[in-house]
């Protein structure tokens, strides 16, 4: 495997600079940062701290550690690279959850190294990715005494929580936050371990229906036959959304979905990925979904309609004769570009409230959503990025297509007009949010020379073509 960032300076800082790295990350994983757990906060604080510490001691200017609504945000910049690129660099440094314990083969705030494996909470979603930020730009600098971009440094400590102060925290903020492109490391690589760089997320769109029939349940023998049953509604209006081909059938639903090109599909065939393997891994009888289109394109490129919970009426053991006084599903959409959520949220409405019966009350009530995120493989970022891979992995990378979200993706399109770069280096089953997370060592190695190779890439882009691109 080639790891060269072509400096042979950097590559003596981080040769000799290999054991401290390794103990600088176990001790950033040692901190459980777990931001959903109020008893947690302070480790929250202490990791912003730790964090805000290592940016000012590798030469990183103006760092602040700063409050939100939630946990706190870690800034710092270095903007000496007149005329040259900026980017926004975005980890998070919060951590998932790490029940159940007795699953975890070692202690999850106990970092160690197994077979060339890091394993700890965090060690791949995100705070090895984190750290490999840090010790690329700590390697340039101590190498050449200067970026050849100018960074921006973002890191939060609410990616795991339900909370979003980093979206407030970005819209404020937005006057000094100047820049050219969003740089993510928080995704990974594809099956077989191969370099990839993620170029679309999709967003969401979180529903509930509410249907109502009286106030209290009904004796099923004095008024079945005569009044609605609300379960029974609401099983006909949740059949009435998606076909049995997996189609939606919400009018006007697909209107914003864009198309995957011929040249875009044939990208997603030539992965390599095996549907059968995909479906034995799964553990179930036979895969579903929207018929006419790849597993790939399914996960990545078609949007989706999921109830993700349903409730209402006797669920006691035995039985008991009634008519449920009212009955509920909560549903989520998978959205893809340039899908919006508000758009597809009123069109849900429209439709039930069109197909609800009259016999009942239902309503449809908005949970939440984000957008969905797409930046062109052609953009100049991405082809600079693809560049720092194939020089580092000595792999050209692959094209691939999420079906999870990561929100702050749109608020950096939105709120700041950035074209966003999502360069992540995770290992495939790097069981990120499970027991025994781990980080693949070589990939974080080589990452953090690619984070080099990508900084060096940017500074000689064309800037006209950068600007016409953004
Ligand atoms: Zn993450």
């Amino acid at each position: 495997m080639t790891t060269t960032t072509a400096d042979p300076a950097i590559e003596r800082f981080l040769d000799e600079t290999r054991d401290r790295r390794l103990d600088s990350y176990k001790e950033l994983l040692r901190i459980p940062s777990i931001s959903a757990l109020p008893q947690h906060a302070a480790d929250c604080q202490a990791t912003a701290d730790w964090i805000a510490a290592e940016l000012e001691r590798i030469g990183i200017e103006n760092v602040s550690v700063e409050e939100t609504t939630g946990h706190p945000v870690v800034y710092g910049d270095w903007l000496h690279a007149e005329g040259a690129p900026t980017a926004i660099v975005y980890c998070h440094y919060d951590v998932q959850p790490v029940d159940p314990l007795e699953l975890w083969d070692s202690p999850p705030f106990e970092p160690v190294v197994v077979e060339g494996k890091m394993l700890a909470r965090g060690a791949a979603d995100d705070k090895g990715q984190l750290h490999l930020q840090l010790r690329a730009t700590e390697a340039i600098l101590a190498a050449r005494g200067k970026l050849p971009v100018n960074l921006r440094f973002i890191f939060e400590g609410d990616e795991e929580s339900s909370a979003a102060p980093l979206e407030g925290w970005l819209a404020t903020h937005r006057e000094r936050l100047a820049a050219d492109v969003a740089v993510i490391s928080d995704t990974g690589f594809f099956e077989g371990n191969l370099p990839a760089i993620t170029i679309s997320l999709r967003g969401m769109m979180y529903a509930q229906i509410d249907v109502i029939g009286t106030d209290v349940d009904l004796h099923s023998g004095g008024y079945g036959g005569v009044v609605d049953n609300p379960a029974n509604a609401l099983a006909r209006i949740i059949a009435a959304l998606k076909g049995p081909d997996g189609r939606i059938l919400i009018p006007g639903f697909y209107d914003d979905v864009v198309a995957l090109t011929d040249e875009e599909r044939a990208l997603l065939d030539a992965l390599p990925f095996d549907e059968e393997a995909h479906r034995a891994k799964i553990g179930v009888p036979a895969l579903a979904g929207e018929s006419g289109f790849s597993v790939l394109e399914r996960k990545g490129a078609r949007p989706t309609l999921d109830v993700n919970g349903i409730w209402g009426g006797f669920q006691g053991a035995g039985t008991k004769t009634i008519i449920p006084a009212h009955a509920h599903a909560k549903l989520s959409c998978r959205l893809v570009t340039a899908q919006d959520p508000d758009r597809v949220f009123e069109a849900l409405r429209a439709f039930v409230e069109d197909i609800a019966p009259p016999s009942v009350e239902v309503s449809v009530t908005r949970l939440g959503g984000g957008r969905p995120v797409l930046t062109p493989v052609d953009h100049p970022a991405t082809r600079a990025a693809a560049r720092a891979l194939e020089a580092t992995f000595g792999k050209a990378p692959v094209y691939i297509r999420e079906g999870g979200s990561i929100p702050v993706c749109a608020s950096f399109e939105e709120n700041l007009g950035l074209p966003v770069v999502l360069l992540g280096f995770s290992p495939p089953g790097d069981r990120a949010h499970a027991p025994n997370e781990w980080m693949d060592l070589q990939n974080y190695e080589t990452g953090i020379r690619t984070i080099v190779r990508m900084w060096d890439e940017l500074a000689a882009l064309d800037r006209a073509e950068l600007d016409a691109a953004s």
